[in-house]
């Protein structure tokens, strides 16, 4: 049953990350689009294009039976959902497989409890992984609401349980504001997902964001592919990732990476996945699973040669891991920027005509992105619009290379972030690898 038509139900550079990937292995491509999309690079590449609806991604990229009409149109075989939009969507992959499609992605049970972060904490819990203190599950009566609060000591933070993308988040410092931020949290939860459930977690002072990467062959096998440091973050976006983090010795990679990799294994875990930890003062905190692809998967790619969208192609195809842990060696040193079409210090959106284009090129320096000269940026979907991917054998090496790179870029027409990883880039506590997941917020104000 080998995959020979895959359909990309996404856009932008992952569309065109996943097209790669797909022809290097000898598979055809379906691209899928709005009409805002018509011109857009995976769509030029893809041997075969439908439009599947106007520009409001709920009438598109999320519109389940367009796509599914899209595949069985063009014989599609097996569906990649990419990131974001409907990767994450339990029902969309039930509905998939349900029609004979192989859903490139782990199991629709895993997507489920993975994305419901209540349950996901009982899982990780339950499978060893170290978690944040806080409630054991929902929190809904004030009164437990202020206990538990009280034992995980104050600040804490209210989650919505349907979160994601940093939404539904609040932070209280005192049992007086605690009543008023959940039913705020909760609301906001409601319109944002669908549902009010809220939990409570004890706010970490100063920690910073350390990722482990985790694919597994859905048969109780599964490995780990190190960490990413994705630390810097501005409103719980991130802006800059790293592999390895500065701050995880070897035996530390190596025996977290040996935790989470056990828990995929006894869970049955299929495909690629991310297990995201806070990490203060020396101890790993559990925050949430990404039961997909992310967008700093390169870092990853650059210091391990694990090609992670073939793998995830193949194991969809019930094909073994191609690789075994001990066979992973941890190369040099890696940094992403992710570069918006936004004003690089005050955010506000820059979409429109790229008048000129030119990619960063030379050793160990890798650009995804859908962009070429000509080419109007949508304002309908989010900002990124490539990714500076850059390694070296040692972390000073990294940085002087991205720092070339960065010089090379040119994208003509519109306002990107290159001027704020310019910037970055030559901040001493980034230099030293010296920050934690509020660095990048302070810096930015400080330096206004
Ligand atoms: P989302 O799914 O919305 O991205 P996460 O649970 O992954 O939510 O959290 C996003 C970010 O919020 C984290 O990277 C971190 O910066 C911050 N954060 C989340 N939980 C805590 C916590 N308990 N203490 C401090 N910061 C937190």
């Amino acid at each position: 049953m080998a995959i020979s038509r895959l359909l990309i139900a996404n856009r932008g550079e992952i569309a065109l990350r996943i097209h790669r990937a797909a022809h290097e292995m000898g598979i055809e491509t379906v691209a899928v689009h709005s009409t805002a999309d018509a011109d857009a690079m995976h769509v030029r590449l893809a041997d075969h294009a439908v439009c599947i609806g106007p520009p409001a991604a709920k009438d598109s990229y999320l519109n389940m039976a367009a796509i599914i009409s899209a595949a069985e149109i063009t014989h599609a075989d097996a569906i990649h959902p990419g990131y974001g939009f409907l990767s994450e969507n339990a029902k969309f992959a039930d509905i998939v497989e349900a029609h004979d499609i192989t859903w490139i992605g782990p199991k629709p049970e895993h997507i489920r409890t993975m994305g419901d972060k209540i349950e996901a904490k009982r899982t990780a819990g339950a499978l060893g992984l170290p978690l944040v203190p806080g409630s054991d599950g929902a929190v809904s009566d004030i009164k437990e609401a202020k206990e538990i609060a009280e034992a995980a000591g104050y600040p804490v933070i209210i989650k919505a349980a349907s979160g994601g993308g940093g939404r539904g988040m609040k932070v209280c410092n005192s049992p007086d504001q605690l009543e008023t931020l959940m039913q705020q949290a909760g609301s906001e939860a409601k319109a944002a997902f669908g549902d009010a459930t809220v939990y409570i977690e004890k706010y970490l002072g100063n920690p910073r964001h350390i990722e482990f990467q985790v694919f597994g062959d859905g048969n109780g096998n599964a490995i780990h592919l190190g960490e990413r440091d994705c630390s810097l973050q501005r409103r719980h976006q991130k802006v800059l990732e790293e592999a390895p983090s500065p701050v995880i010795s070897s035996e530390e990679r190596n025996r977290m990476g040996g935790i989470v990799a056990k828990a995929m294994a006894d869970m049955g875990y299929r495909g690629a996945g991310t297990i995201e930890f806070l990490w203060e003062n020396g101890e790993f905190y559990f925050i949430e699973m990404n039961t997909r692809l992310q967008v700093e998967h390169p870092v990853t790619e650059a210091i391990t040669g694990v090609d992670l969208v073939r793998e995830q192609i193949r194991i969809a195809d019930g094909k073994p891991l191609s690789v075994k842990q001990e066979e992973i060696e941890f190369k040099g040193h890696a940094i992403e920027c992710r570069i918006n079409a936004e004003d690089p210090f005050n955010f506000t959106p820059s979409p429109g005509l790229v008048t000129s284009y030119h990619a960063a090129g030379g050793m160990h320096v890798r650009v995804d992105s859908g962009l070429y000269a000509g080419y109007r940026i949508p304002p309908y979907y989010d900002s990124m619009i490539a990714k500076l991917i850059v390694s070296g054998r040692t972390r000073e090496g990294c940085i002087m290379r991205l720092k070339r790179a960065l010089e090379e870029m040119v994208i003509g027409g519109v306002k990107t972030s290159i001027p704020l990883h310019q910037k970055l880039l030559t901040d001493p506590h980034f230099l030293d690898g010296d920050y934690s997941i509020k660095y990048l917020e302070q810096w930015l104000s400080e330096d206004a």
